[in-house]
């Protein structure tokens, strides 16, 4: 499988450098030359299939013999370790739990399986790899998480300080080792600025073999598709299902959507978004006009400018009318959001995540104007991780799992810096002497 790049000037990759790479050298979205398609034998299959020989069967033709085969299935095996359980919450209604990983998030798939590919493609005497990675929370835990312990690569985090929740800070800065952690005294948007300017930084790149380990990455956005298939192999009902996406990069619902032109069985696709609301409207009048992000409760979601929308538009050959033949949108705002945790914890005993909540109400928005038509929302965080929010609507403290209580014994450590690129690249430069 070659990989070719969205803007069209650069050379074609495999997968090894595309996962390398991450982003193609002329700043576009790498992107499959072909989608492999499931045979009518698989599909009928599948569901007796392993999660490592499903993961396995999925990922062969995008990996192909850039990896023997046995390396890609313990791959799969390490990758997709936890349960993926679909439950009911009320007629019509399922959610995919995605949270049962280490960080409780679902973006554990995506950074287990990246962080093993590049473990194996920098083997031998490749130079030591630095991770790169700005966070509001949920990418920088899974990130560090899934490199921990990894040979020859050091992650890097930055993350606004103050403006991540308490088990998310937890989960980034206690894991020391080859994780080091910024606590930026600024914004998102200032991480975002500073990582940027670490990678157009030819000084920097000649001490430091730097990579980004954000959603774009092909290793983290083609295993995503195997989860779909997990609920499909809990799922009995005769229709096949909605699947109701909480969106911000779109990285998520995109994999969903490869795996839907590869046949997977499913109706229609909804994009739930917060207030950030690009692409819902894009679905209404067919213009992209991307906006600053707005701040919301669903804060993973914050995104003005999704970066898969090129990937999204490729799927359907850049055709509104074929893309509103399968896809939905739907903005959920704040108010809405919290009335829907509110209203499904007390009336079906379920707790969702903030997220979980967008997509939870975007999929009932739908069914209004679909009666019969059964969904599943993909539940992408575990509740506990936005526990101070949930906590004000439900006026009930959130469970702690068992897994989490030992990580609130512990104490943070990171190094606090101005939102100024000279203070990483101080530090990073100072770093670089360890090697
Ligand atoms: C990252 C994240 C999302 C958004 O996923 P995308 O792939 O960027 O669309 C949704 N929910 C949670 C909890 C997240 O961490």
């Amino acid at each position: 499988m070659k990989y070719y790049s969205l803007r069209m000037k650069s050379p074609e990759v495999g997968f090894k450098e595309a996962c390398i790479n991450g982003q193609a050298p002329d700043g576009g979205l790498y992107f499959p030359q072909y989608i492999p398609a499931l045979t009518q034998d698989w599909l009928k299959k599948f569901r007796s299939l392993s999660k490592a020989e499903l993961a396995f069967s999925i990922m062969r033709p995008y990996v192909e013999n850039s990896m023997p085969a046995h390396e890609l299935f313990r791959i799969c095996e390490e990758t997709f370790s936890f349960e993926f359980p679909l439950r009911q919450l009320r007629d019509g209604i399922y959610s995919l739990e995605l949270y049962h990983g280490p960080t409780l998030s679902f973006k554990d798939v995506g950074a287990r399986f990246m962080s093993r590919c590049l473990s194996w493609f920098s083997r031998g005497d490749h130079p030591p790899i630095t991770v790169l990675v700005a966070t509001s929370g949920d990418t920088g835990s899974a990130v560090a998480n899934g490199f921990l312990n990894v040979d020859g690569v050091e992650v890097v985090i930055l993350y606004p300080a103050g403006m991540v929740s308490k088990i998310q800070e937890l989960q980034m800065t206690t894991l020391g080792k080859n994780v080091r952690a910024f606590e930026v005294k600024g914004t998102f948007d200032d991480c975002q600025r500073m990582v940027k300017e670490a990678f157009s930084d030819e000084e920097l790149k000649k001490n430091l073999y730097l990579t980004s380990a954000n959603s774009i990455n092909v290793a983290r956005w083609l295993p995503q598709q195997v989860y779909y298939f997990f609920a499909l192999q809990q799922w009995s009902a005769e229709c096949p299902p909605v699947f109701s996406v909480p969106s911000g990069n779109f990285g998520n619902i995109c994999s969903g959507l490869l795996a839907f032109k590869s046949g997977m069985p499913s109706s229609h696709f909804i994009a739930a978004c917060n207030s950030n609301k690009v692409f819902t409207e894009f679905m209404k009048s067919g213009i992209y006009s991307p906006i600053k992000s707005v701040s919301t409760i669903s804060n993973a979601m914050d995104v003005g400018n999704p970066s898969n929308f090129s990937r999204v538009m490729e799927l359907f050959g850049k055709s509104h009318g074929d893309m509103k033949k399968v896809i939905s949108s739907y903005s959920v705002n704040d108010h809405q959001t919290e009335e829907t945790l509110w209203e499904v914890y007390r009336k079906d005993g379920y707790l969702l995540d903030p997220h979980g909540a967008v997509a939870c109400r975007a999929l009932m928005n739908y069914q209004e104007k679909h009666p019969g038509e059964p969904g599943i929302i993909l539940e992408t965080a575990h509740p506990v991780k936005f526990g101070e929010i949930i906590e004000t609507i439900t006026e009930e403290a959130v469970r702690i799992p068992s897994s989490v209580k030992p990580l609130l014994e512990l104490q943070k450590q990171t190094e606090v810096i101005a939102p100024l690129y000279n203070e990483l690249k101080n530090r990073l430069s100072r770093n670089e002497l360890k090697y």
